[in-house]
């Protein structure tokens, strides 16, 4: 049911992409005369005068390794928001195609679609935050390419439905995008494994999160080796510049870190749950797979004022679709966390007398 050739912009199947100079000639010895760059060196103490590999074989190769899958299953990006840009790229025609996407969730799609011109169908998470399977596949139609699903969901939280994924996916003749950017602190496995059985989905990881380099832009696709290499044939071609290239190998080294930090988030998350439930200004902590946690308060708007007066910001979502007087917290240092808890208890204080919960 599900041939790439018809989701793809017809013009991109025989698009000729850019030859650098690293694609002409790949041995990593000799004069290199190839490329125009500076052979003296940087106006810095490190040199940069090279051009990275536009593919980062060094990092994929490790990357296979942890995530056990094939090199020609990956592709890297600047930030997984390149991925997504380059998703609608690939597939969208401008005022022609549409894709569908799940509210409440991750801005980043509605936006991109908006900047390629792209119509974007709506279709709410039911009261649990979960997929209402038949409203989705309700909206498909010829002109549908990609629905985007984030789980665990940003800005609820929650992990989404096994199960309804997988009817999404076996009910689609288009892609389905599952990012994954919280999948490290999830109990849900990643859908990577997936791959084989599922030609139709491209899941998105990044190094933004778990491996704490938001600062770094570094986004990882997993696909088909098909849509890999039409994402690598449209991407620009040194996407990846040297020093990020460099640091992720140093990250992919210390995997042993992530791990560690994964878990003190875990424990400070549940930390953060429990003493959050004793608040009576929290109405309703959901539940969280992530690094952070959506609360229902009284007064959002009014408590994240009173946050950032002591100098403690988190997310005011309470203008979103179904997510009324929510806030959503990313998980801090078990110290932040304390502030964190302090400062809501004072406003507790503050505001509700008969609220026992006072952190002095
Ligand atoms: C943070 C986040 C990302 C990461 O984006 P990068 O561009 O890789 O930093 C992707 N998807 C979701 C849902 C996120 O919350």
């Amino acid at each position: 049911m599900f041939n790439l050739r018809d989701i793809i912009r017809p013009h991109l199947a025989t698009l000729k992409p850019y030859s650098s100079a690293r694609d002409e000639y790949k041995g990593n010895e000799g004069i290199f005369l190839d490329a125009n760059e500076n052979a003296l060196g940087s106006a810095t103490t490190e040199d940069f005068n090279r051009y990275p590999d536009p593919y980062q074989w060094q990092i994929k190769d490790k990357l296979a390794i942890i995530k056990a899958i094939a090199v020609d299953n990956i592709f890297l990006g600047n930030g997984s928001d390149e991925a997504i840009d380059l998703l609608f790229r690939l597939c969208c025609r401008p005022s022609i195609d549409n894709v569908i996407i799940l509210p409440p969730t991750y801005g980043m799609y509605d936006v991109s679609a908006n900047i390629n011109d792209v119509e974007v169908r709506k279709v709410l998470l039911n009261g649990e935050f979960q997929i209402n399977v038949e409203a989705v596949l309700q909206a498909v139609d010829a002109k549908t390419k990609l629905i985007f699903i984030c789980s665990p969901n940003n800005p609820t939280g929650n992990n989404i439905d096994v199960t309804s994924i997988n009817r999404i996916i076996e009910s689609f003749s288009g892609i389905v995008v599952i990012d994954e950017a919280y999948v490290d602190f999830s109990t849900q496995a990643s859908f990577i494994q997936s791959l084989r059985q599922y030609p139709n989905v491209v899941v998105l990881q990044t190094f933004s999160k778990a491996w704490g380099l938001a600062g770094l832009r570094l986004g990882m696709a997993f696909a088909s080796e098909a849509i890999i290499a039409l994402m690598n044939r449209i991407k620009p071609p040194y996407n990846v510049n040297s020093q990020t290239q460099k640091i992720a190998l140093e990250a992919l080294a210390n995997h042993d870190k992530v791990k560690k930090m994964v878990k003190t988030i875990l424990q400070e998350r549940l930390i953060l749950q429990e003493e959050m439930k004793k608040l009576a200004v929290v109405e309703e902590i959901f539940p969280s797979d992530a690094n952070f946690i959506m609360v229902r308060v009284k007064e959002a708007k009014e408590v994240y004022k009173y946050l950032v007066t002591k100098m403690i910001i988190v997310r005011d979502r309470s203008s979103v679709q179904l997510c009324d007087n929510a806030l959503r917290i990313t998980v801090g240092t078990a110290d932040e966390n304390r502030q964190l808890l302090q400062a809501l208890s004072h406003y507790d204080y503050l505001k509700f007398p008969d609220s026992k919960y006072f952190i002095a």
